[in-house]
């Protein structure tokens, strides 16, 4: 248990030294706001709003507004220490840019809660490898396009939603 927290202690000071480092060699520092938004994001492995993002900054300091959150957001996504994806032309999600290059090739979307579930374990890496494969081998057949990454949405109603 008390090896468990220490190593987790580690894990946050380690981050924390590392984001630390990556603004400082982009002329930036690390301030509460992008402190708490980087580390609200690592705690997570789905994409996340901006609002939902803004409710954790909240409780973890309530004189942070919406506007903060939202230039953080932008410029973290800028110096490409987290990614977004938008859907539309006014929803935009997030998450830390060492997970979402990791992960997430296949992205499931509720069209009523909006939410974004990037669980690769919803697809069988059966199914996904051979999607991709087929899809490689056709796409160069067609259009002479040799493609190095991918992103398929699946649209539908969440289990919460159903
Ligand atoms: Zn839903």
């Amino acid at each position: 248990m008390e090896v468990n927290t220490t190593q987790k202690m580690d894990e946050v000071n380690d981050k924390t030294k590392y984001w630390e480092t990556r603004l400082k060699e982009m002329g930036y520092r690390l301030s509460g706001p992008r402190r708490i938004i980087l580390s609200k994001l690592s705690e997570n492995r789905e994409y996340l709003s901006a609002d939902d993002i803004y409710m954790m900054v909240k409780k973890e300091n309530p004189n942070i507004g919406i506007a903060t959150v939202y230039r953080t957001l932008e410029l973290l996504t800028r110096l490409d220490l987290i990614c977004k994806i938008s859907l539309g032309s006014y929803r935009s999600f997030y998450m830390l840019s060492e997970n979402c290059k990791k992960e997430a090739t296949n992205y499931l979307i509720c069209n009523k809660c909006g939410r974004i579930i990037t669980n690769n374990k919803c697809l069988d890496s059966n199914i996904r490898i051979r999607l991709k494969e087929d899809a490689e081998k056709n796409i160069f057949k067609n259009c002479r396009i040799k493609i190095d990454n991918y992103q398929i949405f699946f649209t539908g109603l969440c289990d919460k939603c159903a």
